[in-house]
This record gives structure tokens, C-alpha cells and sequence, in this order.
């Protein structure tokens, strides 16, 4: 080895990722020439991109391709392309590691993958690129010359835990990758990858609508010309895929395969999209847009640098991939294509933020992406729920930012609700079953929903009768606070304020008993406010619990402590807000308390104990934690011994 030559070690991810395709568990193995094509032609792109930005860059742009070479005996095919190329560095760093955010968590479930079917399906959710060659090769070759630079990098690895990186001189600009196939596949007919037949078939499959010529030399054989003479051959360099832009298209003109290897490819994803949606504007701003909805949401929409997938072309030709100003956040899972006719191709993000057709374009996309998701509600609801399943998180974001669409995206959102185990609901169905004289949509916020389905502030609803929707994505603690209404309804936390859902009959009827319990309790109360204090801001009598003791509750505009929680994890502060410790004067606890409150000294120390147990209590049964959980733990612990 020279010195030139280094041996390096694949990050433990990507090792990790190799092995799998080395022992190959994703069955469809012909994705991998896909993969090549798709890499090359993003090359192009760029390329394309970079000489059109830095006149001082010397290349040769007139004539870029792809070309794919295949040679039988030596049992190789090669992908080579006149693109933007790698350096040395790149080389290390785009394929030595995994650079795809949310690797760590794959890694996590491929090793909680019970079986190859699982890991399969990972793997197709995730997508790996460059390393599916692995999976019908056992050496892979890359070569490669960045434009501009004259040295050429060459890249060798069998995938098996290492790889040599190499400075060479002589290389074509662009990049080549040679895959030396592994053998036993050469019998194989269904997966000779020297069979120019075979590479035909796969191209046309895969890859017809890249924007690029993809080239092949084949032979042509004629018969001789008169009995007993020759077979002459010749060979000729065919293109073998159409190049047709599929958002020019109408949608009945492209098969549903197209659109799903045409979403592979600039999702760059293995997992077929759930919605395709075309668009055509004529008019002052001329454009064409191809989206898709994925099928599985990317282990990384919930990351800080989660990119739109959404790619600008002006007029046919690449400009931008990621484009973010083109859909709003909460629509980041959508991929796909916005082609438009009159924009420079020099256009920055900085221009793309105050251009006026881009704001055009993005509330249009918007309005078609929203009622897309509106039909497949009504008309496919199976897909609906799969999309509900992924997104709706994200979507919801929407509530808080979009308040042009705030009612259609509550119109296509469905939540959990104390009428169904297992079904969503969606508000119109939830107004449709509103009780005679229910003037509000009643909600409660926590972490999960079994947890909220036995929490204390629902007992007084569940008794009756009303439905309440259980909300336990951290995003609803946000939007709740941003929606007023739906159908004229105000929304509800059973948290929040006073609740009241006595008919004006029973609240006359409760009025003297009700008057009498303030009476009785009135020491009490006055009483637990002083030992509390520091902890709450009023004791007061409740009308929402039945069963447990005390609940804690929120002002009717209060900051419920999970809303806070999440600001303190975003890092704002906000003010500790005290809340209102509400008592249920039925239970025996509360009796009890009362009885002892009566009659024992005021600084008897085991009736403040007795309060601070009754307060901790009230934490738990929401899912909080005491404030001092050890000192909670052991008064506990005290009261039992006397009661064992
Ligand atoms: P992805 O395409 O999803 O980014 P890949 O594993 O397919 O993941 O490729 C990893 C990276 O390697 C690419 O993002 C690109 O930067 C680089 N790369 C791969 N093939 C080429 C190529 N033919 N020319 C230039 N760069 C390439
Ligand atoms: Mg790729």
C-alpha cells in the first residue's frame, strides 16, 4: 500500500446497516440500480446547478449523462455519470457514514426487530442509498473527480466493516461506481445484472422519467446477408430511458408505477406514497406541481432540522432541493416536485422568501394538500387513518399557525375520546352526538390515554355522560390554547376553570345542599389554604369529581403545568403558575378530615401531614409527581404501618 492509500473504518451505523444488505434481508435486490440512478442523476443536477451559479468553474456541461456499462466475463456493471463529483473528504464523510439524521433511532429498532420481515421493512422505510449495492455485490468500486479539481478519489470496499480511500490523477470528472457482482447470482436469469436485458427492463421500470440521458453500448446483430456469410456486429450507444417530466403530464397519461418510482426517487424513500397529487396553474404565475403524501413518516419530522421535501425546478431544470418556502412546516412530510415558468434560475432561498409567486404557489399547495387529505377522509378512510396515524401530529401544528386553514384542518383531524376504545373521532362527529343543551367540546390534555381515561377531572363527565376528547400529543397543549371554536362550540379543558354541567333543574335542586357544603366546609377549606400555600392558590369545594378525593385544577386561562413543562424544554420561562386544589365533599377522606380538623388542636402535626398526603395524592392521580416524592413516599409509608 502507498502511502496514499488509507484504510478507514465504517462509523458503526453504517457498519451496522452493511451487514444487513451484505446478508441481505430486503428481498427486492434490483433497487439497487435505482439507487446508482438516482445518485448520478442528483449529480447532474447539482452540476448543472454549480456551473449555472460560478461562471469561474470550469466544465463542460453540454453533454451530461449517465452511462451504464456492463462486462459479462469479468462479471461487473458499471454506473458512471458527468456530474458535480465527491472530494476526498466528501467521499469519507457522504459515504464512509450514515449522514442521514434519525440513524440512531433505525439502529435502536433494527435491533428490536424481532425478525427479517421487520428489519425489512425498516429498511424500506429508511432507505439506503448507496449501500444497497451491497446487496448483489461483493466489492464495490468508486471513482470519482469533483468539478474543478484535479485530483480523483478512488473508494474500494467488500462491506465488510472497512474501506481504502485513494488519491489517484487521471480521472474522468464525475463519478464511477463499479459494482463486481457476486457469483452467485451469474446463473441466475432473473438477477444477471450483466444481461443487457435485465438492465433495460430495470431502467425502463425505475427510472424512465430521469431527466437524463441514460446510456448503454449495445450490439446489434444482423443476419448475413446471403447463406453462408457472416453475421455482422455492430455496436451503438442507445438512451434508454424516456426523460419525460411526469408533472408535465396529465394524471391519467403516467401509471400509478411511475408515480411510485418517480416518489422513490426524489423522496428519496423505499415506502410507497399513500396520495398523488397533480397540479396545473395557468395564468399570471404559470406552474406545475407533483406531490406526494409518504406512507411512513421519516424518523427525523420531529427533529429541529427536518427538511420539506419539496423540490423547485424552473422551466424543467433543477434549482433547489429542500425547498421549505414552498409548503408550510406543518405540511413537511409532503415530497415532490413544483416546476415554475417564470422565475430565475439564479433564484436564492433569501429572494424565495419575499417572492410574491411563491407565497402564490404556497397557499395554492396548501388549499390542494388539505382538501387531498379531506377526500381520502370521506372516500378511502383505511388511508386516511394510515395518514392520520403519521402525521396528524404534525398536521395539528397547523392550529396554531395557519389560521387561513385553522377550520379545515380541524375538519380533517380526528382525536381519541372517552365515546370509542379504539376509534378516532373527528369534532363533526362529536358535535353530532352532543347532548341536549352541551354547549362546549370538552377535552382533557395528558400523556396517554388510559391515563387520562381515569383521571379525576373526568369522573363528573363520565358520570354524565358527556364525551370528552382525550388529547395526548404534545402539540395539544398548544393548539388548544389557539382554537376558539368548532361549529360555533368553544373548546373545553375539564382541567380549566369551574366546571358546570348541571340542567338549570338540578342546579336549583343542588343549590341548598350545595350552600350547606360551603357552610360546613368553610374551616376546612380556609384551613388547607394556609398549610398549602405554598403550593396552591385557593381549596375549594368541587362539582367534577364522584369518586376520588381532591383533584388539582387550572384557572379558566391558566398555564396547565404540561403547557409550562414544554416551554421550559424550549427554553422560555414562564411563571410557576399556583393551582386550585378542588375537594370532593362526599368522599370519606375529605369527611374524615374535616371531623379531625374540627376537633384536634390547629398545629397538630399529623393532621398538616394528613394535607400534604391529601395534596401529593391529587398530583399522582394526574400522573405528576410529588414535589418532594421521597418525603411524600415515606409520610405514606408512616400511615400504612398504623393501618397493616
Ligand atoms: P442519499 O442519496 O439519500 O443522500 P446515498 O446513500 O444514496 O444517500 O448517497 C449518499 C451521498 O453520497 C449522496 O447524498 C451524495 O452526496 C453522495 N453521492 C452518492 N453518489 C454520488 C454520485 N454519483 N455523485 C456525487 N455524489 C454522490
Ligand atoms: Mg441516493
Amino acid at each position: 500500500m502507498t502511502a496514499n492509500v488509507e484504510q478507514l473504518e465504517f462509523q458503526a451505523e453504517a457498519r451496522q446497516l452493511l451487514d444487513l444488505m451484505i446478508h441481505s434481508v430486503y428481498s427486492n435486490k434490483d433497487s439497487f440500480l435505482r439507487e446508482l440512478i438516482s445518485n448520478a442523476s442528483d449529480a447532474l443536477d447539482k452540476l448543472r446547478i454549480e456551473a449555472f451559479r460560478n461562471k469561474d468553474l470550469e466544465v463542460d456541461t453540454s453533454d451530461l449523462h449517465i452511462e451504464i456499462e456492463t462486462d459479462k466475463d469479468a462479471r461487473t456493471l458499471t454506473v458512471r455519470d458527468n456530474g458535480i463529483g465527491m472530494s476526498r473528504d466528501e467521499v469519507v464523510e457522504l459515504i464512509g457514514t450514515l449522514a442521514k439524521s434519525g440513524t440512531g433511532e433505525l439502529r435502536q429498532q433494527l435491533r428490536e426487530a424481532k425478525n427479517a420481515a421487520a428489519s425489512e421493512e425498516l429498511i424500506g422505510q429508511f432507505g439506503i442509498g448507496f449501500y444497497s449495492t451491497f446487496m448483489v455485490a461483493d466489492k464495490v468500486e468508486l471513482l470519482t473527480r469533483k468539478a474543478g479539481e484535479n485530483n480523483a478519489t478512488r473508494w474500494v470496499s467488500s462491506g465488510d466493516g472497512t474501506y481504502t480511500v485513494e488519491t489517484v490523477d487521471d480521472a474522468p470528472q464525475g463519478t464511477s461506481v463499479t459494482l463486481h457482482l457476486k457469483p452467485e447470482d451469474a446463473e441466475d436469469q432473473l438477477h444477471d445484472y450483466t444481461s443487457e436485458w435485465k438492465i433495460r427492463e430495470l431502467v425502463k421500470k425505475y427510472s424512465d422519467f430521469i431527466a437524463w440521458p441514460i446510456r448503454m453500448q449495445v450490439e446489434r446483430r444482423t443476419p448475413p446477408a446471403e447463406e453462408g456469410g457472416e453475421e455482422t456486429v455492430t455496436v451503438e450507444t442507445q438512451t434508454l430511458n424516456s426523460m419525460k417530466a411526469l408533472w408535465a403530464k396529465s394524471q391519467d397519461e403516467v401509471s400509478e408505477d411511475e408515480y411510485k418510482e418517480f416518489y422513490k426517487h426524489i423522496a428519496h424513500a423505499w415506502d410507497e406514497p399513500l396520495e398523488v397529487i397533480t397540479m396545473k396553474a395557468e395564468g399570471t404565475f404559470e406552474y406545475q406541481a407533483l406531490l406526494f403524501i409518504p406512507s411512513h413518516a421519516p424518523f427525523d419530522l420531529f427533529t429541529r432540522d427536518a427538511k420539506t421535501g419539496v423540490q423547485l425546478y424552473v422551466k424543467r431544470v433543477f434549482v433547489m432541493g429542500d425547498c421549505d418556502e414552498l409548503v408550510p412546516s406543518y405540511l413537511r412530510f409532503i415530497k415532490g416536485v413544483v416546476d415554475a415558468q417564470d422565475m430565475s434560475l439564479n433564484v436564492s432561498r433569501e429572494i424565495l422568501q419575499q417572492d410574491r409567486q411563491v407565497t402564490a404557489i404556497r397557499r395554492r399547495l396548501t388549499k390542494k394538500v388539505l382538501s387531498a387529505i379531506k377526500d381520502m377522509q370521506s372516500s378511502r378512510p383505511d388511508d386516511y387513518r394510515k395518514f392520520w396515524t403519521q402525521f396528524g401530529a404534525v398536521l395539528k401544528e397547523g392550529l396554531m399557525s395557519d389560521f387561513e386553514n385553522q377550520d379545515t384542518i380541524l375538519r380533517v383531524s380526528s382525536f381519541a375520546s372517552t365515546h370509542s376504545d379504539e376509534e378516532l373521532t373527528t369534532l363533526a362527529d362529536y358535535v353530532g352526538r352532543m347532548k341536549e343543551g352541551q354547549k362546549q367540546i370538552f377535552y382533557a390534555t395528558g400523556q396517554t390515554r388510559d391515563q387520562l381515561r381515569k383521571s379525576p377531572h373526568l369522573e363528573a363527565f363520565k358520570a354524565k355522560g358527556y364525551e370528552v376528547l382525550l388529547l395526548t400529543d404534545p402539540v395539544d397543549e398548544l393548539w388548544v390554547g389557539a382554537v376558539s371554536e368548532f361549529d360555533g362550540k368553544p373548546l373545553q379543558s375539564v382541567a380549566k376553570g369551574e366546571v358546570d354541567l348541571d340542567s338549570e333543574e338540578e342546579k336549583k335542586a343542588h343549590e341548598a345542599e350545595r350552600e350547606e357544603a360551603e357552610r360546613e366546609f368553610a374551616d376546612l377549606l380556609s384551613w388547607l389554604k394556609d398549610v398549602l400555600g405554598e403550593h396552591v392558590k385557593e381549596v375549594r369545594l368541587s362539582t367534577r369529581l364522584t369518586e376520588s378525593p381532591a383533584c388539582l385544577v387550572t384557572d379558566a386561562f391558566g398555564i396547565t403545568p404540561a403547557l409550562a413543562r414544554m416551554y421550559r424544554a424550549s427554553g422560555q420561562t414562564v411563571p410557576v403558575g399556583k393551582r386550585i386544589l378542588e375537594l370532593n365533599p362526599k368522599h370519606p377522606l375529605i369527611t374524615g378530615l374535616q371531623q379531625a380538623q374540627k376537633s384536634r388542636p390547629a398545629d397538630d402535626p399529623s393532621l398538616k401531614e394528613s394535607a400534604e398526603l391529601l395534596y401529593g395524592t391529587a398530583l399522582l392521580a394526574e400522573g405528576d409527581v410529588p414535589e418532594d416524592p421521597a418525603k411524600f413516599a415515606s409520610l405514606l409509608a408512616q400511615r400504612l404501618a398504623g393501618t397493616v
